[in-house]
């Protein structure tokens, strides 16, 4: 399919790229772009320039379109830096919806860790190609790997609270930006002693929600006195729901039994309900009551000694064991 430069496709990839072609097979969906807009700035001295000095394609894979694998093939400028003073002779023309060196869009990237924070890489890896998403379970690890908290030295209102790293060995304390709940740092342990470190960079520090541990509260006050802590919503509710066991544990009965959805004053009567054979299961099931052969075809006999209980073998055996048990 063609498209016109005019046509309006901002949608998928930003204002100053179009899409010209897309192409759609059995198994894969390609499309392809080209910048409108034809002058960048330098990123090392912020001249902009116009002065074209080649192109190139940048294949990146994409967030799937209908469970189908979807390359986007971008037609990306390289311009000559037209600052003289500039060391940077040749630069390249960011694209608004893939980091620098990628192979895939930064959609597809949180996709892929959106998929794998709830199972292993490897079952990530297979429900993601289910999707339309090729990607090894090494390439999500180094994907996990690449991941780093930006700290902010004047953050002023934070959410503190504990995670396991690996559950119920090893803890740390996330710290996160109050503003859009991203993670900014990530501290061993969670007895307070990190933190306090932490907080001694972070002056600007106004507010702290944080978890009911009483280690927190104590690094706080001890750094940031004059800091406000507010119990976060997760433990407020932990707090009140503690605190309502606590008071119908005095006021209700152990057991109570609902039947019907009315609350019964006491236990109901046990009903004792013979169960009926499901005659069609039976059926279902076939059973060989054949008499089993050795190897020579011939049936094997089995020994059913008869129990002779006034035999004097038998009364001598009953007369031990009597004697045995008193
Ligand atoms: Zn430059």
């Amino acid at each position: 399919m063609k498209y016109s430069p005019s046509s309006d496709n901002s949608l998928l990839y930003g204002k100053n790229h179009f899409i010209y072609k897309t192409e759609e097979s059995d198994d894969r969906i390609d499309i392809f772009l080209k910048s409108s807009v034809h002058s960048c700035k330098c990123p090392f001295c912020g001249v902009e320039s116009s002065d074209l000095h080649a192109t190139y394609e940048r294949t990146l894979q994409d967030v799937p379109i209908r469970c189908k694998p979807t390359y986007v093939h971008a037609n990306v400028f390289k311009y000559n830096c037209v600052n003289a003073e500039c060391s940077q002779k040749v630069f390249m023309e960011p694209l608004p919806f893939a980091s620098a060196s990628q192979v895939r869009t930064d959609s597809l990237n949180a996709l892929v860790l959106a998929v794998a924070m709830f199972m292993s890489n490897e079952g990530a890896s297979t429900v993601l190609s289910l999707m339309g998403v090729t990607i090894s379970n090494d390439t999500i690890q180094r994907l996990y790997d690449r991941i780093e908290f930006k700290d902010d030295p004047d953050v002023e209102a934070v959410g503190i609270d504990d995670v396991a790293t690996r559950k119920a060995q090893t803890y740390a304390t996330a710290i996160y930006d109050m503003k859009d709940h991203h993670m900014i740092a990530l501290l061993e342990g969670r007895d307070g002693a990190s933190l306090k470190e932490w907080l001694k960079c972070h002056k600007k520090i106004r507010m702290v929600a944080r978890d009911r541990a009483s280690a927190y509260a104590s690094a706080i006050n001890e750094v940031l006195p004059e800091c406000t802590q507010v119990a976060d919503r997760f433990h407020l509710m932990q707090n009140l729901l503690d605190r309502m066991k606590e008071i119908f544990k005095n006021e209700l009965p152990s057991t109570i039994f609902i039947r019907d959805g009315v609350v019964l004053d006491k236990a109901p009567k046990k009903e004792t309900r013979e169960k009926a054979f499901d005659e069609k299961r039976l059926e279902g099931i076939s059973y060989d009551n054949s008499p089993p052969i050795d190897e020579n075809g011939t049936e094997i006999k089995f020994k059913s000694k008869k129990r002779d209980l006034n035999s004097t073998k038998y009364k001598k055996f009953a007369c031990s064991r009597k004697k045995n048990s008193n």
